[in-house]
């Protein structure tokens, strides 16, 4: 698309900072320039296809434009399009289940939370068997496989949140095969909606448990049953007709009318040899309506072309859009100006393509990808992964930014899915070069591993660094970790996803520029190399990877 030049990018002047240091060629007042644009509430809180999307698309472009890179987008373009859908279910769903003779409602927002992907105006599920799935994995590098070819076809599958060793005590046999307590990709919940699609079942329910989701009832139901996908050939492949949680004590019982303990049935869901188990005298009934409305978007894509092996790439990526317009805050404010969460990562991506555009031309090509939609679900950078302009088997890494921090320099950087590939080792270096050491993510139960832009290209095989500031608190050269912890404390409980999430003329940039450095230094580094980065032997990504490497030379 044709994008009108904005005055704002005209009238962009450096701010002074109160106090910030450059780490290399990054620049803490530019970022913090860039940061001022984006937040701006001219930008509407850039939602994805909201008023603000072709104003934030046009400083973007602007930028990379004015540091001379060329374009990567569709058709020679700037732009990617990226065709969203929006799922909204009409008001008063209807949901029961029959078990033990007795039929009960099931409350929405209550008990259940349901909805559907799949472009239809109504899912009508009458009487659908119920089959307990365990953990719902199939992972065949870990020998692991619950469902054992059972037929799923017409039924709702019940399944556990989180992977078979969340729960695992020492020893028992799957104690250590998914990790421990850190999170895998099997246990996320989008792997198993997925899973039950490609093995047929006409619906999936989770059973939701705190410890296990890493989060309560409420933030599933938050959702307020809307969701969005990008545009898909075969949704079908990927989506059950329903797919949602229930409560844990609405399982219990449904079990228990089953003739069956659910905790017993957790604990054999931890072996290897568990088979499904069908819920004898149970079956579920759903009938919804369905709003649903398309609406356009787009990514940025820039690239520096490498000078010796252009086919191959190095990527960095952030992504632009926030949660546009919301409540209002005590000042009447109803902007949610998403300035740290992702602005600062999108300020990081464009200082990154300056520092490259002024430096010497890298061997491999340098694309930068300024993601739409990663607030709905990562569909910006999944679009790209399904429609690359770089393929995928030779783009060497991917180094995203995603929430930078604000409080100053730190003697470490937060690696989140530390241990899951070699471009750790390449980011330790660089740390070690600014006199800095790396802190792996002290939570990786929480799976921020699997909630960032650069998982949708991870899980495709290509290696990831992901720096995520708000993952644990930096040890801050002013007030060290508890200084630290202090601000992501502060961040995450007044400002992430809020109208807080401000532009400040306070902030001390001193960190987020070492931080930026970092990246730029691997990604460099490895665009002037001959290298390809791999996975770990325990990562969930290292199969699929192998599997390109005859692409690769
Ligand atoms: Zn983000």
């Amino acid at each position: 698309m044709r994008i009108a030049p904005l005055a704002l990018a005209a009238t962009l002047a450096l701010p002074t900072l109160a106090q910030a240091a450059d780490a290399g060629p990054i620049s803490a007042a530019r970022l913090s320039a860039d940061v001022k644009v984006l937040a701006d509430s001219k930008l509407a809180g850039r939602s994805p296809g909201g008023p603000g999307e072709a104003a934030t698309l046009a400083y973007i472009v602007s930028q990379f434009k004015a540091a001379g890179l060329k374009p990567a987008g569709d058709k020679g373009g700037w732009t990617q399009a990226v065709p969203l859908i929006r799922f909204t279910v009409a008001a008063d769903p209807k949901f029961s289940l029959t078990a033990g003779g007795k039929t009960q409602a099931l409350a929405e927002t209550q008990q259940i939370m349901a909805w559907t992907q799949r472009p239809t105006d109504r899912v009508a599920i009458e009487n659908a068997p119920l089959v307990f799935v365990g953990y719902g994995v199939t992972a065949p590098e870990r020998g692991w496989d619950d469902f054992k070819g059972v037929d799923l076809k017409g039924k709702i599958a019940v399944i556990l949140i989180n992977d078979p060793d969340f729960e695992a005590q020492a020893g028992e046999p799957v104690a250590g095969k998914f990790g421990g307590k850190a999170a895998t990709y099997y246990g996320r919940w989008i792997y198993k909606f997925e899973e039950a699609a490609r093995r047929g079942a006409l619906g999936a329910l989770i059973v939701h448990e705190t410890a296990g989701a890493a989060y309560p009832w409420s933030t599933v139901v938050a959702s307020n049953g809307e969701s969005f996908d990008v545009v898909r050939p075969d949704p079908a492949a990927i989506h059950p007709l329903l797919q949602g949680w229930i409560q844990r004590d609405i399982a219990v019982d449904l079990f228990k009318a089953a003739g069956l303990d659910f905790e017993a049935q957790k604990t054999a869901a931890r072996t290897a040899g568990f088979r499904p188990v069908p819920l004898i005298g149970a079956s579920f009934s759903a009938e919804l309506g369905v709003r649903t409305a398309r609406l356009m978007s787009h990514n940025v894509l820039a690239q520096i072309p490498g000078g010796k092996r252009p086919g191959e790439s190095v990527m960095f990526g952030a992504h632009w859009d926030a949660f546009g317009i919301g409540p209002a805050d005590a000042t009447g404010d109803t902007v949610r100006h998403g300035a740290i969460d992702d602005g600062m990562g999108v300020a990081g991506v464009l200082e990154i393509a300056r520092a490259f555009a002024h430096g010497p031309r890298p061997d491999r090509t340098v694309v930068f990808g300024v993601w739409t939609a990663e607030e709905r679900g990562l569909l910006g950078s999944e679009y790209y992964a399904q429609h690359p302009t770089f393929p995928l088997a030779t783009t060497a890494g991917n180094l995203t930014l995603d929430v930078v921090q604000t409080a100053g320099a730190a003697h470490d950087v937060v690696l989140v899915g530390a241990g899951q590939d070699s471009l750790e080792a390449d980011l330790a270096k660089a740390a070690a070069r600014q006199g800095r050491s790396i802190t792996p993510d002290p939570h990786p139960e929480k799976a921020l591993f699997y909630r960032a832009d650069h998982f949708s290209v991870a899980k495709r095989g290509v290696p990831t660094i992901l720096i995520m500031g708000m993952a644990a608190g930096h040890d801050l050269v002013k007030g060290g970790r508890e200084a630290g912890d202090r601000w992501v404390n502060d961040y995450t409980t007044r400002c992430y996803h809020q109208v807080c999430d401000n532009w400040s003329p306070d902030w001390d940039l001193t960190g987020a520029a070492q931080d930026i450095d970092l990246l730029y230094v691997v990604g460099r580094d490895l665009a002037n190399s001959t290298r390809w980065p791999d996975w770990n032997a325990a990562s969930e990504f290292k199969p699929i990877r192998a599997h390109t490497k005859a692409l690769r030379k």
